[in-house]
Formats: C-alpha cells, sequence, structure tokens
C-alpha cells in the first residue's frame, strides 16, 4: 500500500502528542528520513522542515495501531477469540540455571538467559535493551549490549519507561550487527510497524524480540519524588531493586524488603498507558514476565524464531522448564489480558 503523505503536525503531532498519547517510543524520531524530529522530555520535537513523507504516522504504536492487522503480518493469521493472550505456541515457567543471572535477575532470570544463550550461539551480535542509569539511580536507560557483561549488567526491571529503539538505533548506526529487542509492549508494536513497512535497515538488523508483560510505567519524578522520596521518605539510592507482585516490593541496600500498596504508587503511572491494549506483548516472538510465579518467568513463546532461540537456550541448559501446574496462573493472565484491552477500550471511547 502506497504511504499517505501527510504532516507530522497533522498526524502524531495533533493526535497523538497533543492528546497525551505518545508514549516515547522514539520510533517517529529514528525513522524520520529527514531527520526533522528530536527526542525531548520523553516526546518527538520538530525540529526541521517537515516534508510530510508519512512515514511516521505509518510506525507510531499510537496512530492507526490495528493489532489484527499487524498479527496477520507477523503470524500470517489473525487470534482465534479463546486466543486470549494472542497467539502463541507453548507457555511454560522458565528459569536461569547460572548463579550470576539469578542474583541480579527479575524473576527467573529467563530474558537475561534467552539473550546471553543466543550471543554464544552467535545467533545475535548484541541486544537494544535497558540499564539503570549511572547517574540516576532507578532511571531505565536504553543500552546497546555487545557483551555478555553488558546483558547480565542491565538484568533486572526498571518501572520507569526506558525507549530502547534508541539503543536500536545507535546499533543500526553502529553496524553492529543482528540484535536483539527488548521492550514493552508498545515498544514491540512499534518495531512490528517498522518491520511491515518494511523500515529495511531497522527490519533487517533485529533477529527476534523479547517482549516484557506490562501493566503500565511509572513516571520518573513520581515513582522518585512522588512515592520514594515523598510519601516513604526514602533515597533512590538506598533502593536496589522493585518488584511489584500485588504489592510494590522495595529491595532495601541493607537487605530489608519494604512492602508498600499498589495503590501508593498508582497515581504516578504514566498516563499513555492508559490507552494500551496490550499486557502480554503480543507479538513480540518471546513474551516473558513474573505473573503468579516466585523466581521463575512466565514464558509465553510465539513465533518459529522464538522457538529456535529458546529450544537452544534449553538444550545449552542455560534454562531449565517446567510445566504450568497452577490453571490460576493462566486465568490471571487471561484477566490481565482483558482488563488492559478494557481499560483502553474505555480510554478511546471516552477520550
Ligand atoms: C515497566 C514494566 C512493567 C512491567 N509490568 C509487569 C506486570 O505487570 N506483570 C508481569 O508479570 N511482569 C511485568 N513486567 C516484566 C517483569 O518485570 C520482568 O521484566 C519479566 O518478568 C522478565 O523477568 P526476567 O527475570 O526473565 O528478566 P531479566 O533477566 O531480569 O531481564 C530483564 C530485561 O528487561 C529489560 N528492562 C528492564 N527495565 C526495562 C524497561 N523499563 N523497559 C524496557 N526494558 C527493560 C532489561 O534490560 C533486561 O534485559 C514489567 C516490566 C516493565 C519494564
Amino acid at each position: 500500500m502506497p504511504i499517505q503523505k501527510v504532516s507530522f503536525e497533522e498526524t502524531l503531532g495533533r493526535m497523538v502528542v497533543g492528546r497525551g498519547l505518545c508514549v516515547g517510543c522514539a520510533s517517529c524520531v529514528v525513522s524520520c528520513p529527514f531527520k526533522c524530529l528530536e527526542y525531548f522530555n520523553g516526546n518527538p520535537k520538530i525540529v526541521g522542515e517537515c516534508k510530510a513523507c508519512g512515514i511516521c504516522a505509518q510506525i507510531c504504536p499510537r496512530f492507526n495501531f490495528s493489532m489484527p492487522q499487524l498479527e496477520e503480518f507477523v503470524f500470517g493469521r489473525k487470534r482465534k477469540p479463546e486466543e486470549e493472550f494472542g497467539i502463541y505456541k507453548r507457555i511454560i515457567a522458565a528459569r536461569a540455571t547460572s548463579d550470576k543471572v539469578l542474583r541480579v535477575c527479575q524473576d527467573g532470570g529467563v530474558v537475561t538467559s534467552l539473550l546471553i544463550s543466543a550471543l554464544d550461539e552467535g545467533l545475535i551480535d548484541g541486544a537494544a535493551l535497558s540499564y539503570e542509569s549511572p547517574e540516576e539511580p532507578l532511571r531505565a536507560t536504553p543500552r546497546l549490549a555487545l557483551t555478555k557483561d553488558d546483558i547480565l549488567g542491565s538484568a533486572g526491571t526498571r518501572y520507569t519507561y526506558s525507549p530502547n529503539i534508541l539503543a536500536l538505533n545507535e546499533g543500526v548506526q553502529r553496524k553492529a550487527g543482528k540484535l536483539a529487542f527488548v521492550g514493552t509492549p508498545c515498544q514491540i508494536h512499534a518495531l512490528r510497524r517498522m518491520q511491515m513497512l518494511p523500515l529495511k535497515k531497522y527490519a533487517d538488523a533485529v533477529k527476534f524480540l523479547v517482549g516484557l508483560f506490562c501493566s503500565e510505567s511509572f513516571t520518573y519524578d513520581g515513582l522518585v519524588k512522588g512515592l520514594l522520596l515523598g510519601k516513604l521518605g526514602v533515597k533512590p539510592e538506598e533502593v536496589v531493586g522493585i518488584n511489584i507482585k500485588g504489592k510494590v516490593l522495595l529491595k532495601m541496600r541493607s537487605g530489608e524488603v519494604r512492602a508498600v500498596s499498589l495503590k501508593e504508587i498508582r497515581d504516578y503511572a504514566c498516563a499513555f498507558c492508559s490507552a494500551c491494549p496490550d499486557f502480554s506483548a503480543e507479538l513480540a516472538d518471546i513474551s516473558v514476565g513474573g505473573l503468579g510465579l516466585e523466581g521463575w518467568s512466565l514464558t509465553i513463546v510465539r513465533t518459529d524464531i522464538g522457538e529456535e532461540v529458546f529450544r537452544r537456550a534449553e538444550l545449552s541448559g542455560a534454562v531449565r522448564v517446567k510445566p504450568l501446574e497452577d490453571a490460576r496462573i493462566i486465568d490471571l493472565l487471561i484477566r490481565m489480558s482483558r482488563r488492559k484491552r478494557e481499560t483502553s477500550a474505555r480510554f478511546y471511547g471516552s477520550a
């Protein structure tokens, strides 16, 4: 289909940024062939004369986004009504075998293990992912990881938004070779749209996409100034990790774990997350979350390349797997997926 020629201002400027829907994924910024956009304060900002090529409007995860269209592209078919958390090949509980990974990971260390295994096996040359800003504790920051140590040093979840597409762009500019991409569902949406268009330099650079389950991300100011400093009187540098398991669990440098009610953090969720219909990264090659499990990752293998990456990690012994014995986990996954679709539908209904 020929690209409709429309300007950034008429499309994303007015309908996405202007309505507070921009997730700040940076896909438009990196894709603009005329370098008209810059990434500024988490949003695109027009800095040159827009030639109205229309590319940004074709790849934005918040503009004319169609899940069925992308499902056709990724899986060759649309989902059946009973495929409530998207199309997949298998769903398992999995866990890293390496103590080094288990010490630093968020849940079962599957994401880090898959990336290290794929690097070892020569499937990838690196990964576009996220790490903690060396300058600001708890701030998620995109990173181009080209070594095992980089990947290991990026394990764990930061609950603030990280535009990992900037790291992918760095990899493309540096001709870093084949890359894995790790990101939240909205970033996977953008990446799939870039592949579908196609924007060849990005499509060719990406070997596989690992999607993280996501209820929402939080603003840095809200999380740090609002919750930690404001409500709890805790300095961010005292917190070595945060996990959300029914409660917000703050792992303190002292070894203590402080539990805080989810209600305390909800006010600081990024407003744009209400528009997202996707909990379990339904378009990724492999989706990973911690839902319903302790110390294991709930892992959904969705595509052929996802299966190959996972199988190689399993065969090399990097991950071990157990079946999901508790049917309540699938029920929970279905409930979370429905809830996100309903919230998104309500958002658009009232927007
Ligand atoms: C904002 C956010 C919200 C989430 N919400 C849920 C939820 O509601 N329910 C649920 O089950 N799981 C959620 N997750 C996923 C969960 O926290 C774990 O990332 C997942 O279970 C993988 O764990 P692991 O031990 O296998 O990953 P690890 O081996 O620890 O690797 C984690 C990977 O995630 C990357 N990463 C870390 N922070 C970010 C970020 N902000 N943006 C992009 N990439 C990042 C790291 O670079 C690393 O590669 C969320 C993740 C994020 C980032």
